[in-house]
């Protein structure tokens, strides 16, 4: 079948990459048509099935994202804030959906992702899963019916490789109890402690981060009153989760007007 969109995967052999291989080769909306790893990478020239265990695809992993691009509709991006800011220029010229899910993405990132976003549909979320984006709607309520009196704090968790904190996930669920509060997020966050803090500043958004083992990623947000305390809570056990939701989100933009989008949008909230 030729009408299915045809899926590039960037960061091929990465732990996201490897997982949306498998999902987009499983799924019967979509067709892999492309695999895309740094140059250098050990896997460039070898089929894509290999990187998840699976026969022969046809799809040999490679360093030109510029040809992969040439069959695709849509590119699914795992990779880092440098990968994905190039990307994201060859998916506008190329007119295929970029979907982000990679975290870590400065300010100057995001400009050039949104001068990308005047030709090309962009759907990005620092988190794809619909559990979690679940979370951050119920967040927002939660932080406009309880008001100061109630310490707002992120606590996040995740693998020992992770090399950004806090992770994308905790940043949409601080900005959405600022949006629910009313609040500037950049004013507000307070994203590490460490020796003479002082007292905790009224109104403020605390950020704390764990790294360890295999942990996929969980997230707390807390608001702790006096004498009670309530716990939002998403814990992720496969990663499938966010491939599934991204995979979502590249069928999702077929059609749209160039812009960019989040997985609420997908999703419909
Ligand atoms: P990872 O295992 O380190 O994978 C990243 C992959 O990208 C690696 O294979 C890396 O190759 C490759 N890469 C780097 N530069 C590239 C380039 N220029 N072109 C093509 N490929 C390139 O990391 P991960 O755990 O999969 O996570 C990737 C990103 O997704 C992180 O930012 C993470 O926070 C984010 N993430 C988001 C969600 C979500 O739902 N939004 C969920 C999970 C993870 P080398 O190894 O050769 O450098």
């Amino acid at each position: 079948m030729t009408d299915r969109p045809g899926i590039v995967v960037t960061g091929a052999s990465g732990r996201m990459g490897r997982m949306l291989i498998r999902t987009v080769l499983e799924s019967d909306a979509a067709r892999l048509v492309g695999a895309v790893e740094r140059a250098g990478n050990e896997w460039i020239g070898r089929d894509a099935g290999a990187l998840v265990g699976e026969p022969e695809t046809g799809v040999a992993v490679t360093d030109d994202l510029l040809s992969a691009m040439a069959q695709a509709q849509a590119v699914i991006d795992f990779t880092t804030p440098a990968a994905t800011v190039e990307v994201a220029m060859l998916a506008a010229q190329a007119r295929a959906v970029h979907v982000i899910g990679t975290t870590g993405l400065t300010a100057g990132d995001l400009k050039k992702i949104a001068a990308a976003a005047r030709h090309a549909i962009v759907v990005r979320a620092g988190n794809m899963s619909l559990g979690v984006n679940l979370l951050v709607e119920i967040t927002r309520k939660v932080a406009a019916a309880l008001d100061e009196d109630f310490d707002i704090e992120v606590i996040e968790a995740h693998h020992r490789h992770k090399v950004d904190a806090p992770s994308g996930t905790a940043l949409m669920l601080g900005e959405a109890a600022a949006e629910g509060r009313g609040v500037d997020h950049a004013a507000m966050a307070v994203r590490g402690r460490d020796g003479i803090t002082g007292a905790r500043a009224p109104g403020t958004i605390g950020y704390s981060a764990v790294r360890g083992g295999d942990i996929v990623g969980e997230h707390d947000v807390l608001f702790a009153g006096e004498g009670e305390r309530v716990i939002l809570r998403h814990v992720a056990t496969d990663r499938r989760i966010f491939a599934r939701g991204a995979l979502k989100a590249a069928l999702w933009g077929q059609g749209r007007h160039p812009g960019e989008y989040s997985m609420a949008d997908v999703l419909g909230f």
